[in-house]
């Protein structure tokens, strides 16, 4: 509606409309029960049978296959950088990490504490603008699995396929998560926090082969351990309530949509049409990023001339189209497109882009 900006920023994020006005109009009384689902026990039955709801309906999203169990946790998808070590290693096991970005970086450098993560692979010297192929990659033989960041969100990368790894993989999809179908078998571990394209920060998804449970490092925090909250249905301290509710609006909205097959074709039309005009602009856009590996989600661009990047910024503000500065760490300018960006939203952006750059070319 008019009194909405179209946000642009990469997590938390824009969240469907339709969502917010459903848990606006539940957010005194939930369902007739005389409380607001911020208020309920999550042992209570009202609470059950949000949470049941919220993981049958990922389920069917993504296809889950009933060997795999789904956790609602907290402490972001950083948490989880610990927590996969942890859970799947001993102290001098090998493990292998692709590196594509500052997210693959850090996740790499905390599975140091708890494992003998290799750096099979990094970006780092391309500034972290493409992905390689599973086939060129030296995966060490014994090593315990192969992580990968399914996308970047700072710099834009993204993995477009998953062949079948030689060892376990595990993903980190903070940032793409739902934005496509994917082949769930395929992974020992997928997280992902929920900020970005299903719902508020506060909770963490993981989706994890139950044979992968129950064999945490002695020192694993019960915090962190994949067992604990297995066994407990994500019960077994008090969950982040209100957000799981609200992760649960948006894969209804996701399922009214049609699935992630269509939420896919949505995005690949929105991802067109920016980047077509980036590239369009006789380079006065610029997206640093090798063609055949760009995100679908977030869209990092630079002007031919910096100084006008400040302008840019404050210009489109001025239009409702706000959080478009590029990271602290690579500058320029970044559009995250997540689920909930109306295609409007993208129009919007990519017809400021053609006439900023009529005024300033
Ligand atoms: N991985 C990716 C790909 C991310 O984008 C982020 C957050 N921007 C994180 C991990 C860290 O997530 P959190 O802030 O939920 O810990």
């Amino acid at each position: 509606s008019s009194d909405r900006v179209f946000n642009f920023a990469a997590g938390p994020a824009t969240l469907p409309e339709n969502v917010l006005l459903k848990a606006q109009s539940e957010l005194y009384n939930w369902n007739g029960c005389g409380m607001s689902v911020m208020e309920m026990s999550h042992r209570g039955k009202e609470f059950l049978s949000i949470i049941q709801k919220a993981e049958s309906d990922l389920r069917s999203l993504l296809n889950i296959p009933s060997n795999y169990s789904v956790l609602f946790l907290q402490g972001g998808a950083t948490t989880q950088f610990a927590a996969i070590p942890l859970n799947l290693c001993k102290p001098d096991d090998t493990v292998d990490y692709v590196v594509t970005g500052s997210w693959g970086d850090k996740a790499f450098k905390e599975a140091a504490k708890y494992c003998n993560p290799k750096s099979i692979w990094s970006g780092k010297s391309d500034k972290y603008t493409n992905i390689p192929t599973f086939e060129a990659l030296q995966q060490t033989p014994d090593a315990k699995y192969l992580h990968i960041c399914a996308n970047e969100t700072i710099h834009g990368v993204e993995f477009k396929n998953y062949p079948d790894p030689a060892n376990l993989l595990i993903a980190d999809m903070s940032s793409n998560f739902c934005s496509k179908p994917v082949d769930v078998s395929k992974f020992g571990v997928i997280y992902a926090g929920a900020q970005k394209n299903v719902g508020p920060s506060g909770v963490t998804i993981v989706i994890i082969r139950s044979d992968l449970i129950g064999n945490a490092q002695p020192s694993t925090p019960v915090m962190l351990d994949y067992k604990i909250h297995a066994d407990n249905n994500s019960l077994y301290n008090t969950p982040p309530c209100y957000g799981i509710y609200m992760c649960g609006l948006v894969f209804e909205d996701l399922i009214a949509q049609g699935g992630l097959s269509e939420v896919e074709k949505k995005n690949v039309k929105k991802a067109g049409i920016l980047y077509d005009a980036i590239d369009g602009s006789k380079g006065f856009y610029r997206c640093p990023v090798e063609k055949s590996v760009r995100s679908m989600m977030n869209v990092p661009f630079t002007l031919t001339k910096p100084e006008l990047e400040a302008e840019f910024v404050k210009e489109a503000a001025k239009e409702k189209m706000v959080q478009l500065k590029g990271h602290r760490s690579v500058g320029g300018m970044r559009a995250s497109i997540y689920n909930a960006m109306p295609l409007a939203g993208v129009e919007k952006l990519v017809a400021f882009m053609k006439d900023f750059q009529a005024r300033h070319d």
